[in-house]
């Protein structure tokens, strides 16, 4: 991958690789294995990391943002870093970190993109050369030819420094909720403008590598957290938004949350009519159980739960049993070039499309526009296949709001309207990862993403808890979370160990709340804690749990994922390690902590002053301005929730045609 042009000065530069030498050095070898000794030898600075990593500042960053980074490097120069051995920079680079949460912070982020290049960068060939050491076969598949899988929804070419369009509805984003209410729309006899600002890439560009996978797909490259770090946030941003990188598990709303939200004021969502919803989505996606089988992470995860006496079942899947391929199945968090995943652009869209739907990608929807409290379009900045902008006014009396739960909000408070539950109430369904390292191999990127849940602790404190899933390995990011005592015993550890280790993970419903705000450049704020004390004791007890399930299948040596060491190894006191996990620090920084749902940020509600949405979906303070995606959910709903937000944008869709 190309690198951009510097942004930092000399002696930040050299810092800087110095910081990714001490996270990943050359590490003497005295073993006669020939690839070993070649991993063991390449450094970060061996594969161009730091340049990668300022490449990376320079495209994405703002200059006070990058001049932050900046001042941490600086600070770090000031004793010569850089001329410091090895095992000296690897103490300071753990002082500066306890020095302060944004030094902390700072190098947690250093850290992290050390570990993608070195890990995930391809080369000319798209292969990584630390792949072997580690046994992970990256690709296993080339991308179909445009011939084979051809891009069939209709994108519309927008030019010139200005255009407009004009249309009945103008849907902003296209992912779960988006796709739905585009094709719903549509086929109810609307034209319909679809504003996606990611790309429209299909099978021919899905390549089953992790790093161009998560810079093209997922927002913010795959790299978004919160303000302070405390959660990685996952979210799809390309044209079908998360239904293109996600694990296909459909689960129906859970009654209990269907009466939940009807309390709140969502209309007909406890009726029996509301069923014909989620069984149209149901259909239009294939969902079936024929397809589903378990990998060696899942059977682990299942060996487990027998031996625990936990129920489980087999998940119900979107995937077409009829191209189903176990094989690659293991990459479809980079898309699924078999095309057998149906997302919203194998479905919905493409319905949308076929009944005239126009769409442009690359378009940001900057702000919603009104007149007399009604929306009257949307203007957005476009950003064309050759890098010029072209500023977009879609003229549309009906605006649906389906960017996703982060920047749903974002786009509301840019525009002035929503109220003020506007980016509150924000629920991110945190999940834990527990790796578990087995004598058998396990290959965790062989075999279906998610395949199996358990309900055990769902309710650990009333309608509170969490379900136990898994997920596939991807091996950059689990890189980063590692256990890193020092560069040398985490190359060691790391690649001797990650084709033996299983991911296990906890997906909880949340009890507190976080927020979404906009900076001053109008881009979207996530602030999120795990400072509710329900929130804190699910989450430390799910990573008991599946630390004792991981025990209970036979795993030699069992990690969570802090920042400080919380492992146990076979022969070790087990309880002292669940007393160590319980002890252990929470505070932002200290665990990785991730969500890959996220909800609740423009709730439909009754109450105008804690929900933005009435209970049909238009928002209380502006008319044909309707909510469309997970940030419309009163409350977390608990289990993954795609076919929920599919359902209720399928029950607004109705709602929409019958009031225009
Ligand atoms: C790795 C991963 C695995 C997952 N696995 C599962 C699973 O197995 N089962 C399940 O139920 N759920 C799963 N999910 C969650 C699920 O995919 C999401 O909850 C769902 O896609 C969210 O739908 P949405 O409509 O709210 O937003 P999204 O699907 O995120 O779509 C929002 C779209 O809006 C676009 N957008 C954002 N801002 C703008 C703007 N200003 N202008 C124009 N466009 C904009 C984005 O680019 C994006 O394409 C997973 C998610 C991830 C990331």
């Amino acid at each position: 991958m190309a690198v951009m042009a510097g942004v930092l000065d000399e002696t930040r530069r050299r810092t800087l690789e110095a910081l990714c030498d001490t996270i990943v050095p050359a590490v003497p070898y005295d073993g006669d294995d020939e690839t070993m000794r070649a991993y063991m030898a390449r450094s970060a600075s061996d594969m161009g990391v730091a340049a990668q990593i300022e490449g990376l500042m320079a495209q994405a960053m703002l200059p006070e943002e990058i001049e932050g980074f900046g001042q941490l490097l600086d600070g770090l120069s000031a004793g010569d870093f850089a001329s410091l051995p090895l095992e000296v920079r690897t103490q300071v680079l753990k002082q500066v970190s306890a020095s302060g949460p944004e030094a902390k912070l700072g190098i947690k982020v250093f850290k992290g993109l050390t570990m993608l290049f070195f890990y995930a960068l391809p080369d000319e060939q798209g292969r990584n050369p630390n792949w072997d050491a580690l046994g992970y076969p990256g690709p296993v598949s080339a991308p179909p030819s445009a011939d084979e899988a051809p891009k069939t929804i209709n994108v519309e070419q927008v030019s010139g420094a200005e255009q407009t369009l004009t249309a009945d509805v103008c849907v902003v984003g296209s992912g779960a909720g988006g796709g739905v209410m585009a094709a719903e729309l549509a086929k109810g006899g609307k034209s319909v403008v679809v504003l996606e600002q990611g790309a429209y890439r299909n099978e021919q560009d899905f390549k089953q590598l992790e790093l161009p996978g998560s810079l093209e797909l997922y927002l913010g490259g795959g790299l978004l957290s919160s303000e302070d770090g405390s959660i990685s946030v996952l979210a799809g941003a390309t044209l079908g938004g998360g239904t293109i990188v996600n694990y296909m598990n459909c689960i129906r709303t859970p009654e209990h949350i269907r009466k939940e939200w009807a309390e709140h004021g969502m209309e007909g969502i406890d009726q029996l009519e509301y069923d014909q919803h989620i069984d149209a989505v149901w259909e239009r996606l294939q969902v079936n159980a024929e397809a589903t089988s378990q990998n060696r992470s899942h059977r682990k995860m299942i060996q487990g739960m027998e031996a625990c006496g936990f129920p489980w079942k087999p998940i119900t899947r979107n995937a077409d049993p009829a191209c189903d391929d176990p094989r690659v199945c293991g990459y479809c968090y980079t898309g699924c070039q078999r095309g057998c995943k149906q997302s919203t652009m194998k479905t919905y869209l493409q319905d949308a499309s076929d009944a005239g739907a126009k769409f442009v990608v690359g378009a940001r929807a900057e702000r919603i526009t009104t007149a007399d409290g009604r929306a009257t379009g949307v203007e957005a900045t476009v950003t064309n296949a050759d890098g010029s902008i072209t500023k977009l006014t879609v003229e549309a009396g009906t605006v649906v709001v389906s960017a996703g739960a982060v920047e749903s909000p974002a786009l509301l408070l840019r525009s002035g309207i929503g109220g003020a539950a506007a980016g509150k109430h924000l629920r991110l369904h945190p999940a834990a990862i527990v790796e578990g390292v087995y004598d058998e191999v396990i290959e965790g990127w062989i075999g279906q993403a998610q395949s199996a849940v358990s309900y055990q602790f769902a309710n650990m404190e009333g309608d509170w808890g969490f379900l136990i899933e898994s997920a596939p390995t991807a091996p950059a990011l689990i890189a980063a979370n590692w256990p890193f005592d020092d560069g040398a015993q985490h190359k060691r550890d790391f690649s001797a160990s990650l084709k033996h280790a299983a991911p296990f993970i906890t997906v909880a419903r949340d009890h507190g709340e976080g927020e979404v705000a906009i900076d001053a450049h109008g881009r979207a704020v996530v602030r999120w804690s795990l400072g509710d004390e329900i929130d804190r004791r699910i989450f430390v007890r799910g990573n008991q749990e599946l630390a004792k399930l991981h025990k209970a299948a036979g795993a030699k040596e069992i990690f969570t994922l802090h920042a400080e060491r919380t492992s146990w190894r076979e022969g070790e006191d087990f309880d002292a390690f669940l007393e160590q996990i319980e002890n252990a620090s929470y505070e932002p920084n200290d665990v990785a902590i991730f969500t890959a749902h996220q909800l609740c940020s423009c709730r439909m509600g009754s109450d105008p002053s804690t929900s933005v949405a009435n209970g049909k979906g238009e928002l209380h303070d502006t008319k044909g301005v309707w909510i469309g995606d997970a940030s419309a959910f009163p409350t977390a709903p608990g289990v993954n929730p795609m076919i929920s937000i599919m359902s209720l944008a399928h029950h607004t869709a109705g709602e929409i045609l019958k009031e225009a």
